[in-house]
């Protein structure tokens, strides 16, 4: 398994569910985000691009599919982890 790496990011809302953003993990990277690079909003799972200032605006599609194969099941993984908490 990949070690994440965590990353503190200027603090942001997400443009969806106004959730506070000021972190980001990465698994394979060793770098802190960039403009233009992708999150995903760990509370509403919407996949996000950093803005030159660092704050946050929605992914289009096509911006989404070049984040490779991986993207959908990090997606629902977010989605997976929220229902089982809404559950208990
Ligand atoms: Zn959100």
């Amino acid at each position: 398994m990949n070690k994440w790496t965590d990353f503190r990011v200027p603090a942001h809302n997400c443009p969806v569910c106004n959730h506070i953003l000021d972190a980001a993990s990465h698994p394979e990277h060793d770098k802190p985000p960039a403009p233009e690079d992708a999150t995903i909003c760990i509370k509403c799972a919407t996949v996000l691009i950093y803005n030159a200032d660092m704050s946050l605006r929605v992914a289009q599609q096509n911006e989404i599919d070049m984040c490779g194969p991986g993207m959908p099941e990090i997606i629902r993984a977010i989605k997976e982890i929220h229902k089982t908490k809404e559950a208990s």
